[in-house]
């Protein structure tokens, strides 16, 4: 539905400004929920929708979803 598509402006550290970014996708109670370290410096975020949000918010997401853990 959504394409997932890699935009290399928005890959920088905003710690550290390096553009070595790790982002893992994944949706959760159909919002887009993206998690981002920085591979230099070890600074981790979490975007939802392009918006970053705190850990705690993340949390509350997921258990709202409830756990579904669907095997590879
Ligand atoms: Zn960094």
């Amino acid at each position: 539905m959504v394409a997932k598509s890699k935009r290399p402006s928005e890959g920088s550290c905003p710690v550290c400004r390096s553009g070595e970014l790790i982002t893992i996708s994944m949706s959760v109670n159909g919002s887009d929920l993206r998690f981002t370290t920085c591979h230099m410096c070890e600074a981790k975020w979490w975007l939802r929708e392009g918006e970053e949000i705190s850990l705690s918010s993340v949390i509350g997401e997921v258990a709202q979803a409830g756990v579904k853990r669907s095997s590879s």
